[in-house]
Order: C-alpha cells, then structure tokens, then sequence
C-alpha cells in the first residue's frame, strides 16, 4: 500500500493551500455575513481548472483524476466551505452532462461550466419529499419539439443566483416512479422561472432556495439521456459527491482543530498552559485520529473510483461519518476556546453551521446508512 499523495498531488495539495490561506480565508466570514459568493471566486476557481475537471479537454477539463479533486475539497473548505460547494456543484453536474449527454450537449454545456461563466444547480429535492428522492411530481410534458415544465424544486444549493440547473422532472406516470423521471439541462434565465432565497443557519452564501417553473419551455434536446433514465442517471453521480462531502467537512475540522492546538498551547490558566490538561487535550487528540481515518476512508473510495472499482457503499459511508465527526469536533473546538468560542468573530461557529447543512445536504446520514446496509446484507435489507 502506498499512502503518498502523487507529486502532482502534493503540489496541487501547496498550492490551493497558498491559495485559499490569502484569497479565501480573509473574507469567509464577511461572505456569510453578506449571503453572498462573489463570481470572481468562481473565476479563481475555474482559472486554477478545478470546475468540472473531469469533462475532455476539449470541452474545457482536464481529466483530474478523483483523489486530486478530493485535495481540492478538503484544502479549499478549510479556508472557505462554500467555495469548495462551487467545486461539488460543477463537479456533479459535468460528471452526468460527462456520462450521458451527447456530444452537441456536451460542447454546449460544459465550457461554460469549465470557466466559470455558467454556475450549474442540481434540482433534485421537492416540497413533498428529499430523502425519497424518486417522487418527483415537477412535470415535463412533451409539446412537439419543446417540453413546458410546471412545478417546484427547493432547498437547491445556488438557486438564488445559479445560471442552470440539472432538474430532475417527470415524463412518465407517477405509478412508474423513479422510471418515469427525466433529466433536464435548463437556462435558469428562461421565461417562467421564479427563485426564492432562504435564511440559512449556515452556508448563506451559497443561496438555497427554491426554484419554480410555470410553463418553462425548453427544447426538447435539453433532455439528457433517454426518457426515464434521469433518476438513475443522476443517483449514479453522487457516488463520489458525497466523499467529496465527506473531505469538505473534513477539512474544515482539521482547520480548527490546528488552530484550537495553538490557542490550547498559548492560554495560561492555573500557573502554565492550558494544554496540559488531558480534558483540554483529549478531545484534540481524538479528533485528529477520527478525522485521519475519516479522511483515509474518503481517499481509499476516490481512489477506488479512479481505479473503476465498486466503491458505493464507502461513499455513502463518508457522508454519513464525516460530516457528523466534522460537527462534533468543530464543537468540541468551538468549547475549548471558552467564552471566545461563542463570538461570530472566532470561525469554529461558522464552520460548524456549515457543516451540518451537509449533514442533511446530498442525503442525511439516515439515508446513508440504509445504502451501506444494503450493500452488506442485500436487497432484504431494503425497507421499501
Ligand atoms: C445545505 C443543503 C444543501 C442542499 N442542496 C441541495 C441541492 O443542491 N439540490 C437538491 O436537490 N437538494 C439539496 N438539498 C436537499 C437535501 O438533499 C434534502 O434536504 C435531504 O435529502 C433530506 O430530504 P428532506 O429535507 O425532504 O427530509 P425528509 O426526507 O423529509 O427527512 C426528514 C428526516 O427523516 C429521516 N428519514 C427520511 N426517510 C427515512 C428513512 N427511510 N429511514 C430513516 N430515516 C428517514 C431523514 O434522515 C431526516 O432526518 C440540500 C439540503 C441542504 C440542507
């Protein structure tokens, strides 16, 4: 086994550190503050190549392999979370638009993705139901060479400013379930499209929100793949979003971890350092082992994937584990600081507001757990 990074990997690993230390850390907080991502963030990100890189070169990737896209993940959420959900949006949807659509779709739709110049959202949850993801009751209905969409997606990470979104919509009865589902690329800008933007607990630069379509017309060659195929199509990409996820939280632990070692270390109390105290100590101790293992479990299922072995279940694994280890360090971080940990001008309550949207976000760890059960007992293990 051979747990070095590549070369190539340890200088991407450098060189997003550099970067995110002196662009993105600096205003992570005003941006919360603010509700807002500014675009040139995402003009850094797509200079640096990190936006849809797994698309051909000649549709603007580079074919990144996975493990180097979850570097990026893990170093950019540790200066700022919700950059790093600019880096998971594209990487999702150029991944399916990758996978399934054809290639005049793919030279339409991913340049713009890989420059940054188009900020793609993925519609799949609805009022009626998240975790039961195949309900889809947003409408497609064929009219002659265009399809009218009607209906509600919400809670989407970017609705309040996405340029398109990857919707998942039904072509099919409601009996067919997740076989009557079809996957739309639609240009958010589009007569009949209406936004709205919630107030978040955390990641409120991201604007999520819902997105409602009344009669939205869209050519009938925005369709992605086949009728019907949309459910499983888009189900599929998320099986390396969520170590992705998984490294995302992680970093953002590590960040405050490192930094509580230091306050911990410089705090006088009861004549000498606060960190000779093994309650103060501890819990930073086992947050660096959890986080290392966590961490190691996200890049063996990148890795497995960049090989083209089954990795589902690990993936699933990383989302439910990482996130919720993530929150609790990050509290444990937030409490080691004492009264100046409850302040908005320590980042520990930031990235832990942050975290937990991703404990919901991309499937909760309920969800996960059944996938993983699943795949260790069979399809007896599935509940419905
Ligand atoms: C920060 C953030 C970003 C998001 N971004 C996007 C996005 O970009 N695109 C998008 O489409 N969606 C997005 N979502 C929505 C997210 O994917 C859903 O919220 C999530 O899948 C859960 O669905 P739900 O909210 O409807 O909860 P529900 O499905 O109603 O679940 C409620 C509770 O019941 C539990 N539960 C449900 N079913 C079961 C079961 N069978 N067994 C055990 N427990 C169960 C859940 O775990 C949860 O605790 C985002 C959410 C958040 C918080």
């Amino acid at each position: 086994m051979d747990f070095n990074f590549t070369q190539e990997q340890q200088l991407l690993q450098r060189t997003l550190a550099e970067f995110g230390s002196r662009e993105l850390a600096p205003a992570y907080a005003s941006r919360d503050k603010d509700d807002d991502l500014p675009r040139e963030v995402v003009s850094q990100l797509a200079r640096m190549g990190l936006l849809a890189p797994m698309a051909e070169a000649r549709f603007g990737g580079n074919d990144l392999d996975y493990v180097s896209l979850g570097i990026a993940h893990e170093e950019i959420a540790r200066y700022d979370f919700n950059a790093a959900y600019v880096l998971l949006l594209s990487g999702l949807v150029g991944a399916i638009i990758t996978a399934r659509a054809d290639e005049r779709q793919k030279t339409a739709i991913l340049p713009p993705i890989c420059r940054g110049e188009a900020v793609a959202a993925l519609g799949v949850t609805e009022p009626s139901g998240g975790s039961d993801a195949a309900q889809v009751k947003l409408q497609a209905r064929r009219d002659g060479d265009t399809y009218v969409l009607n209906g509600e997606k919400t809670s989407i990470s970017f609705a309040s400013w996405a340029d398109t979104v990857l919707v998942m919509a039904r072509t099919g009865t409601p009996e067919e379930g997740a076989h009557g589902v079809s996957a739309f690329y639609v240009d958010l800008h589009s007569p009949g499209v209406g936004r709205n933007r919630f107030k978040d607990l955390g990641s409120r630069a991201i604007g999520r929100g819902q997105l409602f379509f009344d009669s939205v017309r869209v050519p009938a060659e925005s369709r992605i793949g086949p009728e019907g195929a949309g459910f499983v199509q888009v189900m599929q990409g998320f099986d390396f979003s969520r170590s992705l996820i998984g490294l995302m939280c992680i970093g953002a632990a590590e960040q405050s971890v490192e930094e509580t070692c230091k306050y911990v270390a410089e705090r006088q109390a009861f004549g000498g350092s606060l960190a000779r105290f093994e309650g103060v100590s501890f819990p930073l101790a086992e947050a660096a082992v959890q986080l290392r293992a966590a961490r190691l479990l996200c890049y063996e299922a990148l890795w497995l994937k960049d090989h083209g072995q089954p990795h589902g279940w690990l993936s699933a694994g990383c989302k439910w584990w990482a996130p919720e280890l993530a929150a609790h360090v990050l509290h444990q971080c937030l409490l080691l600081h004492g009264h100046l940990g409850f302040s908005l001008d320590l980042p520990h309550q930031q990235r832990l507001r942050d975290v937990i949207g991703l404990e919901i976000g991309d499937g909760t760890a309920q969800i996960m757990k059944l996938l993983v059960a699943r795949a260790l007992i069979g399809s007896v293990a599935r509940p419905y």
